[in-house]
């Protein structure tokens, strides 16, 4: 099945428990002010790829000892059925690999969903294309809610645990805040700097300002209309 996506990145070490491997989708009609991804808005942007390419990059990943998948946008749940189809393929590769000793790292590797929706906006056909998830990170990102708890951009956002594993893996950090540097910073794909992760208010206009006082001026930014 094709999907379109903003890219991926590999190891992820700023949404989510351990080293991972990052999927953004595409496209986002929810427009939260303040977005720090706008560039992700345009379902017609970014590239067009297979759901069988990125579960080759998650076999990869598992091999090298991954301890999870992050899957993040854009809104993954416009394109609900790419999504299912993902989840269901990266959990089959995980459940495969612990099945092989010596392919599979030392704890299962958990499959982590961000969506802008509320719970209580999954209808029961967004909820099926998540039934592949362990856990989820739901809610709009809300400027004006900044919060030091960890990979949430805003106070409102919610860790959701949906199965045995993601109950384990996340209950810990639910009301936990960060320690770790918030932002990972590494060039994409497309040549282009990218920020991987959740800042802090205030952390953008900073980061700014010390490139610039090392010579670099940013032509585009992805928080900015
Ligand atoms: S914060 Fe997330 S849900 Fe909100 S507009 Fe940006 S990509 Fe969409």
């Amino acid at each position: 099945m094709e999907l379109r996506l903003d890219g991926t990145h590999y190891p992820l070490e700023s949404l989510g428990p351990g080293k991972r491997l990052g999927v953004w989708f595409q496209g986002c009609t929810l427009a939260c002010a303040g977005c720090m991804s706008r560039h992700t808005w345009d379902p017609e942007a970014g590239s067009r790829t297979t759901v069988a390419e990125v579960l080759a990059l998650w076999r990869r990943a598992l091999a090298d000892g991954a301890d999870g998948l992050t899957v993040s946008g854009g809104e993954p749940l416009q394109q609900a059925a790419a999504l299912a189809e993902l989840l269901a393929g990266a959990a089959r590769l995980r459940d495969g690999a612990r099945r092989h000793e010596g392919t599979a790292g030392p704890r299962p590797a958990d499959l982590l969903v961000y969506t802008g929706y509320e719970p209580g906006e999954l209808t029961p056909g967004l909820r099926t294309a998540l039934g592949g998830a362990d856990a989820l990170i739901t809610g709009r990102f809300r400027v004006a809610e900044p919060t030091p708890l960890v990979w949430r951009g805003s106070a409102n956002q919610r860790i959701v645990p949906l199965t045995a594993l993601g109950t384990a893996r996340y209950t810990p950090y639910l009301d936990r805040e960060s320690v770790e540097p918030r932002l990972q910073i590494g060039p994409g794909a497309d040549g282009r700097l990218r920020l991987y992760g959740v800042p802090l208010r205030g952390e953008l206009l900073a980061l700014e300002r010390r490139l610039r006082q090392r010579g670099v001026a940013l032509r585009e930014r992805s928080w900015r209309p």
